[in-house]
């Protein structure tokens, strides 16, 4: 005999298949959810199916939003010949947290992993060096993928391709500690790794 209703069931079942969310804790949410009151759970519900059919990928840098051209890639003042190569978008938000990047990025919603089989066509990075050839004036490339293996790994591979066009690239120094989530590191980290960043 099941100890929960079926609807329950299957509400414990969809939240376990969250990131991060264990099987305790999604038996905690379900509840949570089932005593919430019925307005507040529809909007709940609401906002999810809306931000589902709304972001898209900006058209230009690919990070996430609700708009062709997202509001970094539309705004004129910032420094639009400087890219900065992130793995996600909330490795951007992180960056764009400390309010001192005034350049524009390029979201690759992911890195390369062999092991993983995450190969450089699974991530944005045609897209980059199509964006890269179709604009005039770069004046740097700034790779800022963690410094995982596979952020590493992404790292090299890019770094060659940007290079072989004659553009300079550089990669944010490893004041990140290894493995290091770049969305978990505080301001100060970031703002060291920035301004420390080497040629490659
Ligand atoms: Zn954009």
């Amino acid at each position: 005999m099941d100890l929960y209703s079926g609807y329950i069931n299957k509400l414990i079942e969809e939240l376990a298949a969250l990131p991060g969310i264990g099987s305790k804790s999604a038996q905690r949410l379900a509840f949570h959810l089932i005593n919430m009151p019925q307005g507040k759970v529809e909007r709940l519900a609401n906002s999810m199916v809306q931000a589902k059919k709304n972001v898209r990928y900006c058209t230009e840098c690919f990070t996430l939003t609700d708009t062709d051209i997202c509001p970094i890639c539309a705004d004129s003042r910032r420094d639009h010949g400087t890219i900065m190569v992130v793995e996600n978008t909330r490795d951007l938000a992180a960056y764009e947290k400390t309010g001192k990047y005034k350049g524009v990025y390029h979201v690759l919603h992911g890195a390369i992993s062999p092991m993983l089989g995450i190969g450089p066509h699974d991530i944005k990075l045609k897209e980059l060096m199509e964006r890269l050839s179709g604009q005039k004036e770069i004046a740097e490339v700034i790779i800022a993928t963690n410094s995982s293996l596979e952020g590493e790994t992404t790292a090299m591979y890019i770094s060659k391709l940007i290079k072989a066009a004659g553009i300079r690239v550089t990669r944010i120094a490893s004041g990140v500690p290894v493995g290091g989530d770049l969305e978990y590191i505080d301001e100060v980290t970031l703002l060291r790794a920035l301004e420390g960043r080497t040629e490659l």
